[in-house]
């Protein structure tokens, strides 16, 4: 290139010489890789609770060829994206629970199964939000579980047992995340109130004292437009995606469309929102490949959302990320029955098998809820015939349910769940190994400034340690 026609024109004509070479060599997008140093001004989190690579694959697969679409997280995140995995341990084990998961991820430091963003030497350490207000960034913090769930409180505060519910939410109240959506109103209320808080706070009434929009359905959240928000839609956790009534309790994309609106008004410093769906793992406990299957699909459209507003605001990091896998996931060749080991005697998951997934209507934990704690066949019968068309709960199964006892030692969660559960599997090929978590590596990806840190094999503490380098503090 002639360096002096080059320095004697404009810096705006520089820049479209250069635009005009990158469309002549047909470079109309960065290469992977490019645009993903720096410093971010955004940073959003996408957290499915229990995901590892079997659930995307098995979320990727329904979404193809059950609906014929895209999944983002696969197609997006990880292909165009930084793909990484990390080591999930505790501190006290090889298995972690939610709570250490979230606070290794939040601090850079191993914690004890339980524990909220606390060392074993009962250490308070900086928690992701924390960081973030002390540089003056907005927080917003989504879950499709009670707020106050082991994940979104362990990068929020800090506590010595995840279950200490009143006092992380007077955290809450003190932290103050300009957003703050999703299950759990009960600890935000006092037993007058109808909740159950051991004091006569409100705490809802105190974030509208302080000038948060509170909001308590669907269509009061989309209509939203106030720079602070508490949306509480639930006393508990929200609905499964499978069983969730629209109008009550909104999606995880609508949260996410919220909150992106409201930290978007008055953002100089720029924001850092966490957005959860703990659905999956609520699924994989429960063995439900059901439910799994549409709450992958409902995270997928939130995290559509997060990607669209990266590409209109390029200084935001995304991250798709989770703490630990959740049962197991095992879809597999099996016996189609007992009467022999001969290969003509498998199924093999197929498109037909999955359309039987996807013609269930009532989660696994909605069939323990209706059938209550003294259920007849009668009811049981009837309850399948409506929400699992083409199901048949084998007698074997059957015998479980009604005596209570766990079918295997690793499936310690639920019994009358893991009969149901097993009698999908026994049909659709979609085999669960555990009811609790496992130690299946977790993957990352990472699109924006900054994403280029978490590519590799690496520890679930520096993925907090990358995180606190980009918002400045080490
Ligand atoms: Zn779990």
């Amino acid at each position: 290139m002639n360096t002096r026609l080059f320095s004697g024109i404009s810096v705006l004509g520089r820049w479209l010489l250069l635009a005009v070479a990158l469309l002549a060599t047909g470079c109309t997008a960065l290469p992977a890789g490019e645009g993903q140093a720096g410093t971010p001004k955004n940073i959003i989190i996408m957290f499915a609770d229990g995901t590892a690579p079997t659930q995307w694959e098995f979320g990727k697969y329904t979404a193809r060829h059950l609906r014929n679409e895209g999944f983002a997280v696969t197609d997006v995140m990880f292909r165009e994206g930084t793909l990484g995995l990390l080591s999930t341990h505790p501190a006290n084990a090889f298995i972690t629970d939610s709570a250490a998961a979230a606070s290794a991820m939040s601090t850079g430091r191993k914690v004890n199964n339980f524990a909220i963003s606390m060392t074993p030497d009962g250490q308070r350490h900086t928690t992701l939000m924390q960081a973030a207000k002390a540089r003056g960034k907005r927080i917003g913090l989504v879950t499709t579980a009670t707020v106050y769930d082991a994940s979104p409180v362990a990068f929020s505060v800090n506590a010595t047992d995840r279950g200490n519910y009143q006092s992380i939410v007077d955290q809450y109240l003190q932290l103050e995340p300009d957003v703050l959506l999703g299950g759990g109103a009960e600890y935000f209320l006092p037993a007058k109130a109808g909740g159950k808080r051991k004091d006569a706070l409100d705490v809802i009434a105190a974030f509208a004292g302080k000038g948060w929009q509170v909001v308590r359905d669907s269509a009061a959240l989309n209509a939203a437009n106030a720079a602070k928000l508490l949306g509480l839609f639930s006393d508990e956790d929200l609905d499964l995606e499978l069983d969730r009534d629209a109008v009550k309790e909104p999606s995880t994309a609508e949260m996410t469309a919220a909150a992106l609106k409201a930290l978007e008004r008055n953002n100089p410093n720029g924001f850092v929102l966490f957005v959860e769906n703990e659905n999956t793992d609520t699924a994989g406990h429960a063995n439900d490949a059901a439910a799994l299957m549409r709450a992958l699909w409902a995270f997928d459209k939130a995290v559509q959302v997060a990607i669209e507003y990266q590409r209109s605001h390029p200084d935001t990091l995304v991250l798709v990320a989770a703490d630990h896998e959740t049962g197991g996931l095992s879809p597999t060749y099996a016996l189609i029955d007992l009467s022999s080991t001969s290969s003509k005697n498998r199924l093999y998951v197929d498109v037909a098998r999955l359309k039987m997934l996807e013609g269930i209507t009532l989660s696994i934990a909605g069939m323990v809820e209706k059938l209550g704690k003294k259920p007849t066949n009668e009811m049981l019968d009837a309850l399948l015939a409506k929400h699992y068309p083409g199901f048949k709960l084998d007698d074997d199964l059957r015998a479980a349910m009604f005596k209570g006892e766990p079918l295997e030692r690793n499936f310690s969660y639920y019994v009358t769940s893991t009969a149901l559960s097993r009698m999908v599997s026994r049909q659709t090929g979609i085999y669960w190994g555990t009811g609790g978590h496992t130690v299946e590596p977790v993957a990352i990806g990472a699109i924006g400034p900054g994403a280029r840190l978490f590519r590799g094999w690496q520890d679930n503490t520096d993925f907090a340690r990358h995180l606190h380098r980009l918002l400045g503090m080490n």
